[in-house]
């Protein structure tokens, strides 16, 4: 009898059809941000902030996320209902999580909100490569991998309240990092441009830093001001 395993062409399509399916199912993303936010320009907003029950988190760079991103600049979000966040999961990523990712937003919480936030925005849409554990563990070591603050200071560059270019901070954290950021701003309670968040990119396996394959839109100005906190 002739079966379809003795089909060799037939064997060969349904094989690349089903690996194209497995890919396409489980990434449809091509590399990730990993986007730290400056606490005094997050506070220093019309918005302004709370902080967590800890207390002041420390004047430094905090996690906002890790965010599956694709070339063409766009980006999956919302990928998986049935898989929410679950603290119990990153139990023992507790004391890092509080430290390194601090919540700034009102009212006060503990964290659990905005990493459930991120988690169920962006992580499960690469949960085929991060399970939870693997997704804020990931986070954490990256942070780990890159000083800011000290990138930014090395470069002569202080949360003072005064004013950098936005060549001389992004040169400062390309001199630091080896990779070139992108350099996000806000608005501060007067109106001017503050430095608020920094991206860098990290291949599709959240193994290291890669160059940006594109960068987000928006603008900065020339001339950046840098808040304490
Ligand atoms: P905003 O509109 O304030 O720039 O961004 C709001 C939120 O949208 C971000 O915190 C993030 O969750 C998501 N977001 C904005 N831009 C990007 C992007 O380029 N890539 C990804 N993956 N998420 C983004
Ligand atoms: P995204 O901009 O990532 O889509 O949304 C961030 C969400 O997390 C918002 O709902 C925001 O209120 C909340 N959030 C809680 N704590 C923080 C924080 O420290 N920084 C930022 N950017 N958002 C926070």
């Amino acid at each position: 009898m002739k079966t379809q395993s003795n089909n060799p062409l037939l064997l060969i399509k349904l094989l690349t059809l089903h690996s194209l399916l497995v890919l396409s199912a489980s990434q449809d993303f091509d590399f990730f941000y990993f986007v730290q936010q400056w606490p005094g320009s997050f506070c220093d907003t019309k918005h302004g902030c709370c902080y967590p029950g800890t207390g002041k988190p420390a004047s430094d760079f905090g996690i906002h996320g890790l965010w599956p991103n694709r070339n063409d600049g766009s980006y999956p979000s919302n990928c998986d209902s049935s898989n929410p966040f679950d603290a119990s999961k990153i139990s023992d990523l507790m004391s890092q999580m509080k430290s390194d990712w601090p919540t700034l937003s009102c009212p006060s919480s503990e964290g659990l909100t905005f990493w459930g936030h991120e988690w169920d925005k962006h992580g499960t849409c690469s949960e085929t490569v991060l399970d939870q554990h693997g997704y804020f563990s990931t986070a954490l070591s990256l942070k780990t991998q890159i000083n800011l603050l000290q990138a930014l200071e090395s470069a002569g560059i202080h949360p003072n309240g005064s004013e950098y270019s936005l060549r001389s901070i992004r040169d400062a954290v390309k001199e630091a990092s080896g990779y070139t950021p992108w350099i996000e701003c806000n608005t501060d309670s007067s109106g001017n441009s503050q430095l608020y968040q920094i991206y860098l990119c990290v291949d599709s396996s959240g193994s290291g830093f890669v160059e940006c394959p594109v960068f987000p839109t928006g603008s900065c100005g020339s001339s950046i001001e840098f808040p304490s906190f």
